[in-house]
């Protein structure tokens, strides 16, 4: 049976709750909730990675796990007022790219609170998470290191 409804809409709302698994990249995640730097190692080239890859994408040999000091410097900031995905309020952010001490690659997170004063060339650190948490990559939380 077909049935017309013109221009009527009904809205729906629709929730989902699930269990994510961090797979492979377990002991990066659990890090980042604790203020842990885990990289990736490779044992043949001795590179670095964070974040960290399961396979040295400079020589493909299988890495390891190791942990950094989780200090690094801001290469890049971007300042939005935005939510966050899986977070219901929208809120400031000051999202930064993080060269991070002893590693190759530079890694995407953003300072634990907006107030910090940041720019390229910032020393900052791994802080752990703070606040709610959408997604573990949302655990990539910087404060200014003091030095
Ligand atoms: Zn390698």
């Amino acid at each position: 049976m077909n049935r017309t409804t013109g221009d009527a809409a009904s809205e729906l709302q629709l929730n989902l709750t699930y269990q994510h698994g961090s797979g492979y990249l377990a002991p990066y995640f659990e890090g980042l909730l604790e203020g842990r730097a885990i990289a990736s190692h490779c044992p043949t080239c001795g590179r670095k990675r964070f974040p960290p890859r399961p396979v040295c994408p400079h020589d493909r040999t299988q890495t390891e796990w190791s942990r950094i000091s989780g200090n690094g410097v801001v290469v890049s900031v971007t300042s939005v007022h935005t939510a966050l995905p899986f977070a219901a309020a929208a809120a400031d952010f000051k999202f930064v790219l993080v060269a991070m001490d002893e590693t190759e690659n530079a890694v995407f997170g953003r300072m634990q609170t907006a107030a910090d004063d940041v720019a390229a060339g910032t020393r900052v650190r791994l802080a752990g998470l703070a606040g709610e948490l959408g997604h573990p990559s949302q655990a990539v939380q910087f404060t200014a290191r003091s030095e």
